[in-house]
């Protein structure tokens, strides 16, 4: 859509809407200022249509949305983190945390408080939900079948993100029943969700994410289940270009602005991508179907590509965990802020990629930013916070994102 045709378009609506509203029809129309394409006819320049012609375009309402300054009309912003990984030491922590405040239960708010001064700072946050969950006094298990307290939906949401992930490795850890719990449990929680299904019919539908100015679909995919096998093969949606292209058309004959291609792929602890997330991903952007590319699974942070305009964000680590000994990777994570602009043909791109380094810390667990700002205070402890620092740049930057613009996210600098 041209700027043109869009400010047809709006003027359409607003003659619409000063004809209707002596009835008292003022459904809005036209204030999102997309539209419905109406190109502008020739009548307009043809004899008698001075008073058209004369008219004044009306300029479409900014909605510049949050984050950085807008450098067009309409912007929109878009968190996204790593896995949710949820260990006996993290729903021990969640108890002391929920008893610490006179409740009964498990409260995994503490832990995820940190992200919440990001998530405000954007307008749709997508987590990744990586493992079943069980009922909400258990029994749980970590490692290797996993089925973890569901509360640690309700602290997602409480943080404030709208929707989450769930194609995973472990998705079909308790098969079909955990697998239904686990969607239940979200949608219990108020998070939007996609990846895996409780029917084949919600399995052809699109997630389709609504900010003020932009529709966002997510089309995720996972490459393997652990060698297990899903009752239905509609169940989780696996990493395979062809089909999350043809879902990412879908999207777009739907409506969608914006699409967020996920992957749940890699080699754990790596801290490169693998040739099936390379290839996946440029597949995915040659297509010219998605927006932006992102990607979670190895527990390690990997680099962030610009690949032919479009971002590729590999591995966003893990977006909580219980320590590892072994991994000091397992133990890192980045957020990622993309901001989305729309140009003057209607076509949205990124305007933006801003990433922050994270790291769990123990006694208490929490997730802590070591973002340059300290916006959490120390973390790890200033020697450990500036390793962390330097590795996860090091890996960040290694396939040339910062001279295509990536930069590290400093809330302080926000307006
Ligand atoms: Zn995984």
């Amino acid at each position: 859509m041209t700027l043109k045709k869009w400010s047809a378009t709006a003027s359409a609506a607003a003659f619409v809407l000063l004809t209707l509203s002596s009835c008292g029809v003022l459904a809005g129309q036209g204030t999102d200022g997309r539209g419905n394409g109406t190109t502008p006819t020739t009548a307009a320049s043809g004899p008698g249509s001075a008073a058209a012609t004369q008219a004044p375009a009306p300029t479409p309402e900014p909605t510049p949305g949050k984050g950085p300054a807008c450098p067009t009309v309409r912007c929109t912003s878009v968190l996204v983190t790593g896995d949710m990984l949820v260990h006996a030491q993290l729903w021990d922590q969640a108890r002391v945390d929920a008893a610490a405040v006179g409740k009964q239960g498990l409260d995994f708010t503490p832990l995820l408080e940190g992200q919440r001064a990001y998530i405000e700072k954007s307008d749709l946050a997508i987590c990744h939900q990586e493992t079943p969950v069980a009922d909400p006094d258990g029994p749980f298990s970590a490692y290797p079948s996993f089925n973890v307290p569901p509360q640690i939906t309700a602290a997602s949401k409480n943080v404030g993100y709208q929707g989450c992930t769930t194609a995973s490795n472990h998705t079909i850890d308790r098969g079909t029943e955990g697998l239904v719990r686990t969607l239940n449990a979200l949608d219990a929680a108020g998070l939007k969700h996609t990846g895996s299904y409780r029917t084949e019919a919600e399995s052809q539908d699109i997630l389709i994410l609504r900010t003020e100015a932009a529709k966002i679909a997510v089309v995720e995919g996972a490459y393997g289940l652990n060698g297990q096998y899903p009752e239905y093969a509609w169940q989780v949606d696996m990493l395979d270009a062809p089909t999350m292209i043809a879902k990412a058309k879908k999207a777009r004959a739907l409506g969608a602005d914006i699409v967020l291609g996920v992957m749940h792929a890699g080699d754990e602890y790596a801290s490169a991508p693998n040739a099936q997330q390379q290839e996946t991903a440029h597949a995915l952007v040659d297509s010219g179907e998605f927006t932006m590319v992102y990607g979670h699974h190895t527990h390690s942070v990997l680099p962030i590509e610009n690949y032919k305009g479009t971002w590729i964000v590999y591995g966003l680590g893990n977006g909580v965990t219980e320590l590892s000994p072994w991994y000091v990777v397992n133990n890192e994570g980045l957020l990622v802020r993309a901001q989305f602009s729309q140009d003057a043909s209607g076509k949205w791109a990124a305007s933006d990629l801003a990433w922050v380094p994270s790291v769990i810390v123990r006694d208490p667990y929490r997730w802590c930013s070591v973002a340059a700002d300290t916006p959490q205070g120390q973390c790890a402890g200033a020697e450990a916070d500036a390793a962390t620092r330097l590795r996860t740049r090091t890996v960040v930057e290694s396939m040339g994102a910062a001279d295509a613009g990536a930069r590290e996210l400093i809330l302080s600098d926000e307006r």
